[in-house]
């Protein structure tokens, strides 16, 4: 989706990060050395939040590099808080990216006991950075960590401290049109217990890469919209009733490869994935692509236009572009906007063009 972020509907940044200035008080160090896993930092606190500002910063790639292969380039900090069951979240601190470390037994190796977030920081016309409807992000992480008993967090926190993070690196915000920061908050179960268990020690961490437009390979004529070729797939199952799917959790994802593989071979950049249904024949219901919920504009025999989604009934995940693009439709009235069950044969006979978003 084109990411044209209506005035006001992004959270400026400079605002929470303003809340935090004039707390700031230098911290003595002196044992660390103010180096933080041997790398050269200022270190001081913001309400709370242990900032470590990286000496050296890292070149920015090329904007060309962030399109073709997204999520190579780490920006220069990352957010990091412990958690410890009977104890709670520890100190939350910024730093500069570097590697952690974790014992084999380390739950999250074993049973993919983590959940993510992907969040985009866009540019806007006076250059400052704005979040696009960052607290739906934070709600979501909150399902996706429940459904696996991860803990839960402080939502306004988080997000403060996403902001603060975001502020640090706002010069990786891609100024181009169609480019943004890429924020990738994940909390995942840290203990070394190789036994499935409820998990007893947690990391959350957010990291931040540059992005380019999805899809990216324009084709003549479109500048926002460029036409993938997608391949259905009634032979993988993305989600399931019963299932996970509208948790952004890790073990939805790795299964995802394989397909996507496939696709490639058919010259595809994308799986929908279609869920067969007893005495169907050919037909099924339309869920998501691997990564991207999935919009139909049809036209029925009496010539009306009705834009549709599925239906959020816990096989597709409730996409945070795809509640503005509802939202925004619905306002403009000019067509009709349903989420519902759809049938692929349905789509295939009255599809006047296809959506595709994030
Ligand atoms: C993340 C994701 C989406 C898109 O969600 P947005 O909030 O719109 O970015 C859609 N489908 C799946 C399966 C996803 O993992």
């Amino acid at each position: 989706m084109a990411p044209n972020v209506p005035a006001g509907a992004g959270v400026k940044l400079s605002e929470a990060i303003g809340r935090c200035r004039g707390d700031s008080r230098s911290l003595d160090l002196s044992e660390s050395g103010n180096k933080s896993n041997g790398l050269k930092v200022s270190a001081k606190f913001h309400k709370g939040l242990l900032v470590q500002t990286a000496y050296d910063l890292k070149p920015k790639p090329p904007l060309s590099a962030t399109v073709n292969s997204f999520g190579r380039y780490a920006t220069d900090h990352m957010l990091q808080i412990k958690w410890k069951r009977g104890e709670g979240w520890g100190t939350p601190s910024i730093k500069p990216v570097q590697a952690f470390e974790l014992h084999p037994f380390a739950q999250v190796f074993h049973y993919a006991l983590t959940c993510f977030e992907g969040m985009k920081v866009y540019k806007d016309a006076q250059g400052h950075g704005r979040l696009f409807r960052p607290m739906m992000n934070m709600n979501r992480l909150m399902v996706s960590a429940s459904r696996l008993d991860l803990p839960d967090f402080d939502k306004e926190a988080l997000l403060s401290y996403i902001k603060h993070l975001v502020k640090m690196d706002e010069e990786w915000i891609p100024g181009h049109e169609g480019y943004s920061l890429y924020v990738r908050p994940t909390i995942m179960a840290t203990a070394a217990l190789l036994g499935l268990a409820p998990p007893e020690e947690c990391l959350l961490f957010v990291v931040m890469t540059p992005c380019g437009s999805f899809p990216n390979t324009a084709a003549e004529g479109f500048r926002e919209l460029a036409p993938i070729k997608v391949l259905v797939s009634m032979e993988h199952v993305r989600a399931w009733p019963g299932g996970v799917g509208y948790a952004k959790v890790g073990g939805n994802y790795a299964p995802a490869i394989v397909p996507q593989i496939e696709a490639r071979k058919f010259g595809c950049s994308q799986v929908l994935y279609v869920r067969r249904d007893e005495c169907e024949g050919d037909d099924g219901i339309v869920g998501e692509f691997g990564a991207m919920n999935f919009f139909a504009f049809m036209q029925s025999k009496d010539g009306s236009l009705e834009l549709v989604t599925p239906v959020l009934d816990g096989t597709i995940l409730p996409g945070i572009t795809r509640d503005s693009v509802l939202s925004l439709c619905r306002e403009w009235g000019e067509f009709r906007v349903s989420e519902r069950t759809l049938r692929f044969q349905e789509v295939s006979r009255n599809l006047l063009s296809p959506f595709l978003f994030f």
